[in-house]
């Protein structure tokens, strides 16, 4: 037996109750139609096994990743038939790992439909692009007998700017209208967290929220439904005191204008606590607010203890990670800093 490896300096907490509220209002939110939930790139971050577990268990029925790989890594977790992979089927071995687990394929292209054809796939997912252009089957190819000939469960397009008053979000709804009069399908989807709030002419039959699963608040009259989930905490692993004139970190960019104690913290840049929290992020204690002084680095960022003598080496702190504030502070968008968190991160 090796021995026992001890806890790591790291924490990432999830508020399972917090995830399923989200997850239930969204639902709510999505009126007529089910909310299902984006759970690619590992629940944003949040660990997909975890996420995908609890939320089957309230219900939800639909999952979306992106590669096989994260498919492949929930098939022990929720129904294969729940799960739809969004890049789609990009090569024929790729057909056949769907036909022989059950994961459905969203296909975005003649391409792919071929080759969904060609491993003679059953029930799959379509995209189809209504102005995004990212990935997804351009309108004037729906008319493609290869396309009649799929058998088509969700028939998908994508909002470019549901967070946005623009009118192309009514654009892109009228020509997903329009689609569906092209393509025989089960279902019909087009929201994403924000797509949701743009109201029931949106919905179709199933929703695919994602951020605001997570804590993320994409458009503002979401705010009083959404609660934080995520919250990265970190040990204290040395504490100083500092006289006028000391200075803090690479390239001394904090001088100390006082005596002041000072906390290193077991978190960097390589966790995914970016350079742009330099010298304005926050870690709490106690409901005590610690800013972070000069650089952060690969795997340390130093906080101001002065006004918590009582956090010493081996406490916790934890991050102000909610969502919104912590996105305006850093200009991270609230995507990146869920997904950023690193693998030091227990999930
Ligand atoms: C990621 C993704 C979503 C979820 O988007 P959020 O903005 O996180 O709610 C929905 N649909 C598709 C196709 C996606 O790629």
């Amino acid at each position: 037996m090796p021995p026992e490896l001890p806890p790591p300096p790291l924490r990432l907490t999830l508020d399972t109750d917090a995830l399923v509220a989200n997850w239930c209002a969204l639902d709510r939110l999505s009126g007529a139609a089910s909310a299902g939930a984006a759970v690619k790139a590992d629940a944003y971050g949040l660990g997909a096994r975890r996420v995908s577990r609890v939320l089957h268990a309230a219900g939800c029925r639909d999952f979306f990743v992106a590669h096989w790989s994260e498919a492949a890594n929930l098939l022990d977790v929720v129904p294969a038939q729940e799960i739809a992979v969004l890049h789609g089927p990009q090569s024929p071995a790729d057909a056949t790992f769907a036909r022989e687990t059950g994961l459905r394929p969203v296909i975005n292209s003649l391409h792919q439909a071929r080759i969904w054809h060609e491993a003679e796939g059953g029930l799959c997912d379509l995209m189809v692009d209504t102005g995004i252009n990212r990935l997804g089957l351009p309108l004037a190819e729906l008319a493609d007998p290869v396309i009649a000939g799929l058998q088509v469960d969700v028939l998908h397009s994508h909002l470019a700017s549901a967070d946005e008053e623009l009118s192309q979000n009514e654009t892109q709804r009228a020509r997903w209208i329009a689609a569906q009069d092209h393509v025989q399908h089960r279902r019909a989807s087009l929201a994403n967290s924000a797509g949701i709030a743009l109201g029931p002419a949106y919905h179709g039959d199933l929703t695919r929220p994602g951020i605001a699963l997570y804590g993320g608040v994409p458009r503002a009259e979401m705010a009083s439904q959404i609660r934080q989930v995520a919250r990265p905490e970190a040990q204290v692993i040395q504490t100083k005191e500092l006289e006028a004139g000391d200075q803090v970190g690479y390239n001394a960019t904090f001088t100390a204008n006082g005596p002041m104690r000072i906390g290193v913290v077991s978190l960097g840049y390589a966790d995914g606590y970016l350079r742009c929290w330099s010298g304005k992020g926050a870690m709490l204690a106690d409901g005590v607010r610690l800013t972070v002084l000069g650089r952060v680095s690969m795997d340390m960022t130093v906080i101001d203890l002065t006004k918590a003598p009582h956090v010493g080496e081996g406490d916790w702190v934890t991050l102000d990670y909610d969502l919104p504030a912590a996105s305006r502070l850093s200009g991270l968008s609230q995507y990146e800093l869920l997904t950023a968190l690193g693998r030091r991160f227990p999930r």
